[in-house]
């Protein structure tokens, strides 16, 4: 019997239309990076799994039972960037060069999680990090730039949720605080074990018996020192003043070990129980942690699969614009030496190779919904002419070869 193959569970063919828009996220993405200056770079899918271990934390979901693992070498495909980008930055002692640096990454990911809607065992981030300042501003700029790129995307109905976790010694307090305050057993069952040892995820869960005790808890700002409160009540100062509306959410922590400060998150309300489109905050401790200079930075993922769902099938272009027909076989050369002189002018332009009838050419054009198509017929060719048809307006011109571009730009 033959065996018909299908892709993994958890990861997705993109058709050619989530495909375009896959591409048109990237390059909106890419334009707002260039705006904020941040440069890309580009590493690999596999590292050592150590690096997440370490950096992402040996207790979070992600190193606990989430990672693809190469069998028997330590070995693992990427679960997220921003540790690779730390390992890349000190192997390469980068602090050397510049004492700022800012780049962006698009690229898979892989977690082994239970697949559901927004959720996908590979999936693709387009990451930043900004290595090499403390500034709160920088973290402002870092949350705009998030923003930006989600709005250029065409992603509305966003929602910005900030809070801090302040420094090390107040996030393990805080911590503390919970563990000791918590009932474990009032809370879902992967929260009473996460209750001992990863309290802070607590507060992040999403049962209801788990966010009626965190609510009990009645929490505020009040787990952060001076300085830490302080730097926060800046953040959203700075944030009110740029006009940037945010909601403070004091249970926002983010699932992994390295953020410290400022986290933030952007919902939207197309996505369901899975409603983060992106996420980042600071990380100052995590490039000590793995083994570089004490060097602060701050950070954001969007997740691309996420915004394509926050999207929705718009009605994006997705056309060539010209359809050079035919009338037939004598024609087919010159009509090929128009499609390839439409092309040097970069117009986006098909030809019919398949020998159809100039209706079943037309047809075809319409149904592609081609604007315009340019007709290669025996008596027009004598004067030097083709017939230029604006499929919209359903008007047909005869124009000479040589002044056909700039007709077509003329009207277009
Ligand atoms: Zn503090
Ligand atoms: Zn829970």
């Amino acid at each position: 019997m033959k065996k018909i193959y299908s892709n993994i569970r958890g990861t997705s063919d993109f058709d050619t239309f989530d495909s375009f828009i896959f591409s048109r996220i990237c390059k909106k993405a890419r334009s707002a990076f260039n705006i904020f200056g941040y440069q890309e770079i580009i590493l690999p899918i596999l590292e050592e799994k150590g690096l997440f271990a370490k950096g992402v934390g040996q207790v979070t979901d992600i190193v606990q039972g989430q990672i693809f693992e190469l069998k028997g070498k330590d070995i693992v495909l990427r679960p997220e960037g921003t540790a690779q980008v730390i390992r890349y930055y000190i192997q390469n002692s980068l602090h050397k060069k510049s004492d700022f640096h800012k780049f962006f990454y698009i690229g898979p990911m892989f977690r082994r999680e239970r697949p559901q809607k927004g959720r996908f065992r590979q999936f693709h981030h387009i990451g930043a990090e900004a290595i090499g300042s403390d500034s709160i501003y920088l973290d402002v700029e870092v949350i705009m730039l998030a923003l930006k790129i989600s709005a250029e995307c065409g992603i509305k109905d966003t929602e910005l949720k900030i809070n801090s976790l302040g420094c090390a010694d107040d996030k393990r307090k805080f911590s503390e605080y919970i563990k000791k305050s918590l009932k474990p057993a009032t809370l879902c069952a992967a929260c009473k074990t996460r209750s001992t040892h990863q309290a802070l995820r607590v507060l992040d869960c999403k049962r209801p018996e788990c966010i009626k005790a965190v609510k009990d808890l009645n929490l505020g700002q009040n787990s952060l020192c001076q300085a830490c409160q302080e730097q926060f009540k800046k953040l959203r100062s700075i944030l009110d003043d740029a006009g940037v509306k945010y909601t403070s959410v004091p249970t926002l922590v983010r699932g992994l070990d390295y953020y410290t400060n400022t986290v933030f998150e952007i919902t939207s309300s197309k996505l369901g129980s899975q409603d983060a489109v992106g996420a980042g905050g600071r990380y100052n401790n995590l490039m000590k942690t793995l083994g570089g200079p004490d060097i602060p930075a701050i950070g954001f993922a969007l997740g691309l699969e996420r915004m394509l769902i926050a999207l929705g099938s718009k009605d994006f272009k997705q056309k060539p614009d010209i359809f050079v027909a035919t009338i037939d076989k004598t024609t087919v050369a010159k009509g090929f030496e128009i499609l390839t002189r439409l092309r040097e002018a970069d117009l986006s332009c098909v030809f019919e190779y398949q020998q159809k009838t100039l209706k079943a050419q037309l047809r075809s054009a319409q149904k592609k919904g081609i604007r315009f198509v340019v007709i290669v017929g025996e008596d027009e060719l004598k004067e030097g002419s083709v017939i230029l048809k604006d499929m919209d307006k359903s008007v047909q011109t005869k124009v000479k070869i040589d002044n056909l571009i700039l007709e077509i730009e003329k009207i277009s």
